[in-house]
């Protein structure tokens, strides 16, 4: 690589160009999913076996850095000069008990994968994001949520972990077998060890039906509190606010239902072609009055259309139907604020009124339910929250990403002087101290940290900056 190249390329990355990756013995970037976050590494490996990683980590004396997908949006998936490991080789099943609703797989495998596995036994993924391309072992470490009524985040439906820690030692976690280990892995960002193996409790895969209502703002929580999370029928939930004001809830549910399939597919088949998708999302943010046109045609449609499908389908959808045809001039990220349920109401408040002042090209903001976690350390939802998803649209030139760090802070703002936090595995904007006031665990995070990793071998840029 030229070294003008290699320059531009860590100073992008916010590292120092003549610190570790000096080190390196070939340079290799590896990047996400927003394509803003290049990293220069020393090595990559894509290992298939726990043994492949002893090997790796025993012949590397230096930092190690570890991804899945690599869907999360700030370097949590790298560190400058660290030997990389892919996990995306190790996506194998390593036991599968139908009858008792249990799989144990390899991290790397993605959910797309594992329910073509289970859905032929009519089973489904217990609690997943709404895309199916992540990595099970990348989902555990950020310890995701979906839009699954009250079942609150992954590590819920996680019965057991192996990992095998800096050191080469290979653990086996669950709740009773190092449970101090296992709760801090799962929202643990790969700072602790690399997870090889996760068993998964699974869910019955049903037929579900969409049901869209109109809700006011006011109503919302009442409405999520009666309707919603006491009907046993309710698998998939959640409410989408659009711009410009963000004012009126649309409550999608999806309910158990004997009515016929409007989609006969079991799961959504991969490699489809997106391009209506994303003409649509280009001119929802590019034209003039493209917040209108959703409001009048597609939303409406939306409405009017009855949807029937497998729990499965819904549950495979592609992120593919996101990606825009470029990421070159601009690019869409997300980020998520939690917010205990007593203030959803001024939340959305001063988030629409933050989002307009600073003309943010936003595309809906998707709100969700967790009941308290009370298993994982980093949990992001400590009491009962909703969550807020917000899905934008920014320019890729760095005066773009400091402009989104300006309106960044003072949505993290508005959720901590709610009681809030915000969501982790996105771009680095937050300050130490807004991290620190959001995340108190991460004292005890950092501690574990010393005695399992003591040489912070396990690295990225997530846990530089904030760690
Ligand atoms: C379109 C889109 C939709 C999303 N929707 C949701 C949603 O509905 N709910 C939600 O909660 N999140 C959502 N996210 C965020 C997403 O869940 C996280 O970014 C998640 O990490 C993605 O999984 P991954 O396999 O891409 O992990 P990666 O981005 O590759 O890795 C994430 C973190 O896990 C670590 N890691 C990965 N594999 C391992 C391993 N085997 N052992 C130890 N550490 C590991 C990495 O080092 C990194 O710190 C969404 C993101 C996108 C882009």
């Amino acid at each position: 690589m030229h070294r003008r190249r290699f320059l531009e390329l860590a100073a992008i990355a916010g590292v120092s160009p003549l610190a570790p990756v000096l080190g390196a013995t070939s340079g290799k970037t590896i990047n996400d999913v927003t394509q803003l976050n290049p990293v220069i590494v020393a090595d990559e490996r894509k290992p298939r076996s726990a043994d492949d990683i002893r090997t790796a980590l025993r012949a590397w004396r230096g930092s190690v850095s570890v991804g899945g997908g690599r869907y999360s949006m700030g370097g949590q998936i790298a560190a400058a000069g660290s030997l990389h490991l892919d996990m995306r080789a190790m996506n194998q099943v390593v036991s599968f008990d139908a009858a008792r609703r249990s799989i144990r797989v390899q991290a790397g495998m993605t959910w797309r994968d594992l329910q073509e596995v289970i859905d032929p036994r009519d089973l489904s993924v217990k609690i997943m994001q709404s895309y199916a391309n992540f990595t099970v072992g990348g989902s555990v470490s950020v310890n995701v949520h979906g839009r699954y009524v009250g079942q609150g985040p992954l590590v819920n439906a996680v019965q057991a972990m192996q990992m095998v820690t800096a050191g080469g030692d290979v653990l086996e976690l669950s709740r009773t077998r190092e449970p101090e280990l296992f709760r801090a892995v799962a929202g643990g960002y790969g700072g602790l060890g690399i997870i090889t193996e996760v068993e998964l409790a699974l869910d019955a895969n049903s037929r579900i039906e969409r049901v869209v209502e109109n809700v006011a703002l006011e109503q919302y929580p009442a409405f999520f509190r009666d309707k919603i999370l006491t009907n046993k029928n309710m698998v998939l939930h959640n409410a989408d606010l659009t711009p410009p004001h963000f004012a009126s809830p649309r409550a999608i549910s999806w309910i158990t239902s004997e009515q016929p399939l409007t989609e006969k597919a079991r799961l959504v088949p991969r490699g489809l072609d997106y391009n209506l998708e994303k003409n649509a999302i280009w001119a929802l943010t590019e034209l003039p009055g493209g917040s209108h046109l959703r409001e009048s045609v597609i939303d409406r449609a939306l409405l009017l259309k009855k949807a029937v499908t497998w729990r499965n389908y819904e549950a495979s959808q592609d992120a593919a139907s996101l990606e825009p045809r470029s990421r070159r001039q601009s690019t869409y990220l997300l980020q998520e604020y939690f917010v205990p349920v007593a203030n959803l109401v001024p939340f959305t408040q001063r988030m629409a009124g933050i989002l307009k002042a600073h003309q943010v090209n936003a595309l809906n903001v998707s709100i969700r339910h967790s009941p308290a976690d009370t298993v994982s350390l980093m949990a992001w939802a400590p009491v009962e929250m909703f969550t807020f998803v917000l899905y934008y649209k920014q320019g890729t030139q760095p005066s773009a990403s400091d402009a989104v760090g300006v309106w960044t802070r003072k949505l993290i703002d508005a959720a901590l002087e709610l009681g809030g936090r915000y969501y982790l595995p996105y771009r680095l904007h937050a300050t130490r101290e807004q991290f620190d006031r959001a995340y108190p665990q991460a004292r005890a995070f950092a501690a574990l940290k010393a005695r399992v990793d003591p040489g912070n071998r396990l690295r990225n840029l997530l846990w530089d900056k904030y760690l």
